[in-house]
């Protein structure tokens, strides 16, 4: 046997008692009649001792040696500390040694195994093995794990059932570009890894299944933006016999479930909010609610002036920052050309000061007065002490320009608390975007979303004002899930791949299996998927999602541990009947 106890285990209560432990020496600290080590595994630290008086000589020769990272094993006596340490469960006993064995040296490790390491982040993903005995990184995987356990626990009570769909399959669009496997036994044909179990489970409720879910693995060949991984993992969950609500209450009970047991948050209803209205009140379709600064619409008491910037614009929209009155004329130029950013990309500015005593000094004082003002005041919710911020522009634009504004003033004042949980749903999504490169339509969602049944007569005359049954789970700030009642029949499925720029030859060839089966009583069905890398990650009050990922890539979509993606070697590529074509 190993051990007999973990590191995190003894106390008072075991003095006396001779034990087996096992680990690794976090420090060792040699005062010459005396030696401390500490010996830390998964479950905490426990400190040992090699006194001259009580432990064997060879004993304490060989606790000499010992380096961070030997992993060791002993024997010896649980005693009470004399000077205990309040800090740690284990502190008030300590391990009097009786026997040591070394059962692997270490190199000393290229970055110190602590909360607050000295390595970098390119060095700690080298060694993410290393990075993984700290706690930080510990502790998320284990609260990744109890999340999963979770959701497992929940939806297998509410009688989903889990199911494995393949990993080797045909293109899933999903908006991204696949990551391809070539086939060897199939010369000169490849497998695309899936975006999405979606025509899978859609399969599954033709099969009858009624309720499925899976937690698992998706591929997307993206441009790499901050903390996206090409591979990320989903809980994926569809139902049969559904209308939209049933999906919405169904999924709604997970969150709470997990925001209660994970974070011990106690949720009501979640708000639901159309598309449109997220869009116009915070220019953003995944809308952090955590805090106000709703934007006001200004056209109306904007346009009626000699301003040619607001007269020209399709929309004049502005914020109210709580407490921006009082910044700096310095202040406020910073922030101007914060807007002013390529990132952001505003052409400028307008402020209103809304002074304490009612009245306001405006960046445009030449050309609106104070009853002028005050209804912008009004139509932003400005108090005094406040800043109004106003943009205009494109309304597409300059909403996401706002957007961005807000957001920035949000964590600048603080409002962005991560122990704050805001959930709400988003509704009625557009079924179709125009797509600016291709010049045509694209779906939002997928190619197997449902347009509501009162906007199909649109579909011909005026598609981009087509709404689809379709959902977002959004949490402060972030898409957390997203989904849809699809089409369950092979006209519709057929007519909407036709908007899409399908030919008839071409819907049949890549989604003929779907239509088929939707030929053989398919039931109405809807579902959606959770991004589960992000959903811990807020849970857990981080950013970060590679944080709660075990091995995860960097920004150029590389792990550096195991040097991959690599070459393979002329052989392989023979057998695979590839010839690359490398400029
Ligand atoms: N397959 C969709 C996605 O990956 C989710 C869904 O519609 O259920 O976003």
């Amino acid at each position: 046997m190993y051990r007999t106890h973990s590191n995190g285990e003894l106390r008072l209560a075991n003095v006396g008692q001779e034990v087996t432990l096992a680990g690794w020496v976090q420090k060792s600290r040699d005062k010459g009649f005396m030696i401390w080590v500490d010996l830390r595994d998964r479950y905490g630290i426990t400190q040992l001792i090699f006194d001259e008086e009580r432990t064997p000589k060879e004993m304490v020769e060989k606790a000499k040696t010992l380096g961070r990272e030997f992993v060791i094993q002993i024997t010896g006596e649980v005693i009470e500390r004399v000077s205990k340490n309040k800090n740690i469960p284990t502190g008030e006993v300590e391990i009097l040694v009786k026997k040591l064995d070394i059962l692997n040296a270490s190199k000393t490790p290229p970055f110190t195994i602590e909360d607050e390491t000295d390595g970098g982040d390119e060095l700690r993903m080298k060694y993410r093995y290393l990075d993984i005995r700290r706690n930080p990184v510990k502790d998320n995987l284990i609260f990744r794990s109890k999340v999963s356990i979770e959701v497992r626990k929940y939806l297998s009570d509410a009688g989903f059932i889990e199911v494995e769909t393949p990993v080797l399959i045909k293109s899933t669009p999903e908006g991204a570009r696949d990551f391809v496997v070539p086939s060897r036994m199939n010369e000169g044909q490849f497998y695309a890894l899936p975006q999405s179990p979606q025509t899978f489970k859609q399969l599954l409720m033709v099969g009858g299944l009624d309720k499925y879910f899976q937690i698992v693995k998706c591929f997307r060949d993206e441009d790499l933006r901050a903390d996206r991984q090409p591979e990320f993992t989903q809980i994926d969950c569809e139902m049969a016999f559904v209308e939209q609500e049933d999906i919405l209450n169904a999924f709604e009970g997970l969150t709470r479930h997990l925001l209660s047991e994970v974070n011990g948050v106690e949720i009501a209803a979640f708000p639901r909010m159309t598309y449109d209205e997220a869009m116009k009140k915070y220019g953003n379709d995944k809308p952090d609610i955590r805090f106000g600064m709703e934007f006001g619409e200004l056209n109306a008491v904007a346009q009626h002036k000699e301003f040619g910037v607001f007269n020209n614009a399709e929309l004049v929209v502005g914020i109210a920052v709580p407490g921006g009155a009082s910044y700096t004329r310095k202040e406020i130029d910073k922030l101007i050309e914060w807007v002013k950013r390529p990132q952001i990309g505003a052409l400028g500015m307008v402020y209103v000061k809304c002074n304490e005593d009612g009245t306001f000094k405006s960046s445009v004082d030449k050309f609106y007065d104070q009853e002028d003002l005050a209804k912008w005041a009004a139509a932003t919710g400005a108090k005094p002490g406040d800043l109004i911020c106003v943009l205009s522009g494109g309304a597409h634009k300059v909403r996401a320009q706002l957007s961005a504004l807000r957001m920035e003033m949000a964590e600048r004042l603080g409002l962005r608390d991560p122990k704050v949980f805001a959930p709400l749903w988003v509704i009625d999504f557009p079924l179709l975007e125009w797509d600016e490169e291709t010049e045509r339509f694209h779906a939002m969602h997928h190619p197997f979303t449902s347009p509501k049944p009162e906007d199909m007569h649109l579909l011909d005359t005026d598609p981009g004002k087509v709404r689809a049954n379709a959902y977002d789970l959004v949490l402060n700030g972030n898409e957390i899930g997203g989904g849809s009642i699809r089409i369950h029949d092979k006209e519709t499925q057929a007519l909407m791949l036709s908007h899409l720029g399908f030919t008839p030859e071409e819907a049949k060839e890549q989604f003929g299996f779907l239509m088929n089966a939707f030929e053989y009583g398919a039931p109405p069905h809807g579902g959606l998927a959770f991004g589960l890398d992000r959903l811990v990650a807020i849970l857990g009050g981080q950013e970060t999602i590679r944080d709660f990922i075990a091995f995860p890539k960097n920004n150029s979509g590389r792990d550096v541990m195991i040097d991959a993606p690599s070459t393979i070697d002329d052989e392989q590529l023979k057998e695979l009947s590839l010839k690359l074509n490398l400029q």
